[in-house]
């Protein structure tokens, strides 16, 4: 039984959004977009997982839980987690493509690409060996003692490894029901009841990663992004306010509420808070009655007494 789907995805509309308001020039470019590239391709090979367990279900009671983030001594984040009554698994998801090597001494994980070029990514090993002590760890806490397994599974479809991982398995995401199956099912350490009781409690204590704004995550100084509405049909900020709602300058699209996307960017983007002057300045609009309108319009928290401290923040 799948109890938990994988939340959403804030880092990686963070870093489209983020991109999208960066200049070319910009001495983070790079990076953010290479980071924007890694999400995305890290959300595709979770699909493939997800595609795996929605298709297959297994002899035995068990629970799925995807995207699971957990506290102890700090936060932990597990890709999924596969529980039953005999065992746990973490399953730590790589679609990196090319040739592979996990390294040893120190721990890497090495990809060349067809030309040769080799990448350097942080072990998966050592991430699962983390997982694993921690996940051991937070169980205890609540009074349960169970082995955890860990696995590297591999989504890529052009991947090849060259030095396969020492301390773990490494299998393609297809082979998943296959490797869950044969691991033995010797003796039980919880009744089912107390299975579905603890998946529950992982549920509760989840603690999805939050890294709005993304200006104060990545140190990029606001005054550095593109101001002003974005067109979606011609991905220019040039939308002007008229009274049939938001006409773009280059295109001739009309949105009439535009507006609502760029204050959720201020949100992702910039700030917790937004004044009508802040407003008015990255919506590009004069009148304080109209910026005082649209934030109105909008199912803000409202904040301050007088005209001057007014604040408005977005219900995450
Ligand atoms: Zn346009």
């Amino acid at each position: 039984m799948i109890m938990k789907v994988r939340s959403e995805e804030y880092s990686y509309v963070g870093l489209q959004l983020l991109d999208l308001r960066l200049p070319e020039a910009h001495e983070m470019k790079e990076l953010i977009r290479s980071k924007m590239n890694m999400a995305k391709a890290g959300i595709s090979g979770e699909v493939r997982v997800d595609r795996v367990f929605n298709k297959y279900s297994f002899p035995f009671e068990y629970v799925v839980l995807h995207d699971v983030s957990l506290e102890l001594y700090g936060k932990f984040q597990m890709d999924t987690l596969f529980l039953t009554p005999y065992f746990a698994v973490i399953l730590e998801s790589k679609n990196i493509g090319g040739k592979l090597s996990f390294k040893e001494n120190p721990s890497l994980l090495e990809r060349a690409n067809e030309e040769g070029k080799v990448d350097v990514f942080e072990s998966p090993e050592v991430q699962i060996e983390r997982n694993t002590y921690l996940l051991d760890e937070w169980l205890k806490q609540k009074g349960v003692t169970i082995p955890i397994y860990g696995v590297i599974v591999l989504t890529n479809s052009k991947v090849r490894v060259i030095e396969p991982p020492t301390k773990y398995n490494a299998i393609l995401h297809q082979t998943i029901p296959v490797y869950l199956r044969n691991i033995p099912r010797e003796k039980q350490c919880i009744s089912s009841k107390d299975m579905n009781a603890l998946s529950k409690e992982i549920i509760t204590n989840n603690k999805p990663y939050f890294p709005y704004p993304m200006c104060s995550r990545w140190g990029i100084h606001p005054n550095d992004l593109y101001t002003g509405v974005l067109c979606e049909k011609c991905e220019t900020f040039g939308m002007g306010k008229r009274k049939n709602g938001w006409n773009c300058m280059r295109c001739g699209h009309v949105d009439r509420l535009a507006h609502e996307k760029a204050i959720r960017e201020w949100f992702v983007l910039v700030g917790e808070t937004i004044n009508n002057r802040q407003c008015r300045k990255f919506l590009h609009i004069n009148s304080h009655h109209v910026a005082s309108r649209l934030l109105q319009s909008m199912d803000l928290i409202r904040t301050g007494t007088s005209q001057s401290n007014i604040e408005y923040k977005w219900k995450w």
